[in-house]
């Protein structure tokens, strides 16, 4: 009885220990779902902030999230987890790998900005900082964005600051000398005269120092067009001559073809009439034998030359006719002629006058290079065949880039054209003098001695440094270097030349103003 009793009071307390357990365990239970859920949660909203990085990752995420209320055991969420977990993974060292990027481009156009020379000081240090602060690394995209807003803002000054300045492309050496090649090729163009005043503006434009690239780019379109334009006329000009001639030829041709026609018809109609005409004659001469009666005899003889009277009026008729065709062909030729010849004239004149003004230095009004070349191979096979003393001399202006710095493009213009005037002045006429370029002249001096050059072109050299130029109210000296050769036996001209200009480039460093002789 003891036993039972005490059996059934620990079965009490075994209960009740089962019953707090169970409540323990229920408590835990509880409390894990609980926990479960705010981890759903949490994944839920975690999910959610990760929206919009990849559609993969999204869709995933989206599943993710759909699955969420379905899940009563932590276990059962993790496969789902572990497929989002890669992804999410790949998906950082992506965005890890373009911040990086950004961030090496970023500093990329900084370095880019630094170089613009015309960039403010103040602005110049800001991007120097701001490039020091791109060496740290990007760990958020929110650390790229500002960045690129604060470059972006440099842009915006460095902008601001040119259109301030009012020099919105500066202008490099290259442009000058691009600049300068242009004035100088216009100079050796001869433009026609409803041209010339565009031609004049463009030049002063690139005479002046203030010319930006725009209005460079726009002066090589406006020559280039109006160069176009006369390669046009000029085209056009020669198929209308040679249209003009196409035209007399054919005239002519039929002219020909048709008297040559009428003379073939007229030859056989004269054959046919002399024939007749022998015919009727010895018609006569047959007819008199047999008649005895005089009075038969006169009626026979008249009426025999009654026929041969019409048919000399035939003939006649027919050669007047022939003559007038002669006349009117003759006439369709000569006025065809004429047209044609004065066609030609017209032509030929205008060919002179472009091969004399291609021939022509525009500024100076000097023959040019092309023309010295021309003249100087003419004196050359004149020395071949009778061995006289020819020189070849080299001109060149001192210092004259000083003229131009010192007082402008248009005054340096007008200082070539009268040193150019008083080169030719000092020459005979047998001697020549030609711009060859810039501010140089070559001088072809034929029979002169070794022991007269010297004289004749210090004489030269002097007549120029007189020259009393006055600039601004200045007094000025211009001065002039000459080289020169005489052409040696056996040698070729071109030779001479570079001898000559070797004598001038020693001239120009025994300090200028002097005549050295090769
Ligand atoms: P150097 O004594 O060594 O010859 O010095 P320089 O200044 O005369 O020679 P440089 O070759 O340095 O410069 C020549 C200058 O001549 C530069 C160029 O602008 C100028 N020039 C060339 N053609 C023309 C032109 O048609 N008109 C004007 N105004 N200047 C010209
Ligand atoms: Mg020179
Ligand atoms: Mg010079």
């Amino acid at each position: 009885m003891k036993d039972s009793n005490a059996t059934v009071s620990q079965l009490g307390v075994l209960k009740q220990k089962l019953h707090s357990t169970k409540a323990a365990l229920d408590e835990m239970n509880e409390d894990r779902n609980a926990k479960l859920q705010a981890l759903l949660q949490f994944i839920g909203h975690l999910s959610l902030a990760c929206k919009g990085q990849s559609l993969e990752l999204d869709n995933k995420l989206a599943k993710l999230r759909h699955n969420l209320g379905t899940y009563e055991r932590i276990d059962d969420v993790l496969p789902d987890l572990v497929d989002v977990e890669r992804l999410l993974k790949g998906q950082y060292h992506h965005v890890m790998g373009q911040l990086e990027e950004g961030r090496s481009s970023l500093s990329k156009f900084s370095r880019q900005l630094q170089r613009v020379d015309s960039m403010p000081e103040r602005l110049k240090k800001e991007v120097s900082y701001f490039k020091q602060e791109l060496g740290k690394p990007f760990h958020t995209v929110w650390d790229y964005i500002p960045k690129v807003e604060q470059l972006v803002g440099f842009y915006e000054q460095l902008l601001e600051s040119q259109f301030e300045s009012e020099s919105p492309i500066a202008i490099l050496p290259k442009h000058r000398q691009l600049g300068h090649e242009l004035a100088q090729m216009i100079s050796n163009i001869e433009f026609r005269k409803d041209q010339r005043d565009q031609v004049l503006v463009i030049k002063e434009l690139l005479a002046s120092t203030e010319i930006d690239v725009e209005a460079l780019l726009e002066a090589y379109q406006t020559i280039l067009s109006l160069l176009l334009d006369n390669i046009a006329r000029e085209k056009t000009a020669s198929q209308e001559f040679l249209f003009a001639l196409n035209d007399a030829l054919s005239a002519v041709r039929e002219v020909v073809s048709d008297s040559y026609n009428q003379s073939q018809r007229s030859h056989q109609l004269k054959s046919q009439l002399n024939r007749e005409l022998n015919a009727q004659v010895d018609n006569v001469g047959a007819s008199l034998v047999d008649i005895d009666d005089i009075t038969e005899l006169k009626q026979q003889i008249s009426e025999q030359l009654a026929t041969i009277r019409a048919s000399l009026a035939r003939k006649e008729a027919l050669e007047q006719r022939e003559q007038a065709l002669l006349r009117k062909s003759i006439e369709t030729m000569r006025k065809e002629l004429n047209d044609l010849s004065s066609e030609a004239t017209t032509y030929k004149e205008r060919l002179f006058e472009q091969q004399k003004l291609n021939m022509l230095d525009t500024l100076t009004q000097l023959p040019n290079r092309a023309a010295m070349e021309e003249r100087m191979e003419q004196e050359y096979r004149h020395f071949q065949r009778n061995k006289q003393p020819l020189w070849l001399a080299v001109a060149d202006i001192d210092h004259f880039k000083s003229i131009n710095d010192s007082f402008g493009h248009t005054t340096g213009d007008k200082t070539l054209q009268v040193i150019a005037m008083a080169l030719k002045n000092s020459l005979r006429d047998t001697e020549f003098v030609a711009r060859y370029g810039g501010e140089e002249f070559v001088l072809i001096i034929p029979d002169v001695s070794p022991k007269d050059i010297e004289q004749l072109l210090n004489r030269v050299r002097e007549k120029i440094k007189n020259i009393p130029f006055k600039f601004k109210n200045q007094r000025i000296t211009v001065t002039v270097s000459i080289g020169a050769a005489q052409i040696l036996d056996g040698e070729h001209i071109q030779e001479t030349f570079e001898r000559a200009d070797a004598a001038l480039y020693k001239a120009k460093h025994e300090s200028r103003d002097r005549v050295i002789i090769d």
